[in-house]
C-alpha cells in the first residue's frame, strides 16, 4: 500500500469514484484502513432517531463516509492536484509540491 502522506486539514482533490472532481479538506485520516474522510465528499444521508436526553432531534443527517486514500490527490495552492516530494528544509522533513516546489505543510 502507498505511504500515507495525506494529513488532517490537507486540501485534497478526489480523482476517482463517485465524487471525482470534488475538492475538500481532510477531516480525518484512517491509516488502518487506508482511507480518509473528506469534507463534503462521499456524503451519505442517515436517518437519526430523536433522542431527547441527548438533545438530538430526529430527521436526516448528512455525514461523510471514508474514501480510499488512493482516490485523492493533495492539492497545491498554485498548481492544483499534484504529486508531492519530500525535502528537507531548515532541518525539517517537509512535503513539497513536485511541480513548483512550494511546501505543502500548513504552519
Ligand atoms: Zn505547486
Amino acid at each position: 500500500m502507498a505511504t500515507v502522506d495525506i494529513r488532517h486539514n490537507d486540501t485534497v482533490k478526489v480523482i476517482a469514484g463517485r465524487d471525482r472532481g470534488k475538492q475538500g479538506r481532510v477531516l480525518r485520516v484512517l491509516p488502518e484502513t487506508g482511507k480518509v474522510l473528506v469534507e463534503h465528499v462521499s456524503v451519505v444521508k442517515k436517518n437519526v432517531r430523536p433522542n431527547p436526553q441527548k438533545q438530538i432531534k430526529g430527521g436526516i443527517a448528512e455525514q461523510e463516509s471514508p474514501i480510499a486514500i488512493s482516490n485523492v490527490m493533495l492539492v497545491c495552492g498554485t498548481c492544483g492536484p499534484v504529486r508531492l516530494r519530500h525535502e528537507e528544509r531548515a532541518g525539517k522533513k517537509v512535503r513539497v509540491c513536485a511541480k513548483c516546489g512550494t511546501t505543502l505543510e500548513k504552519e
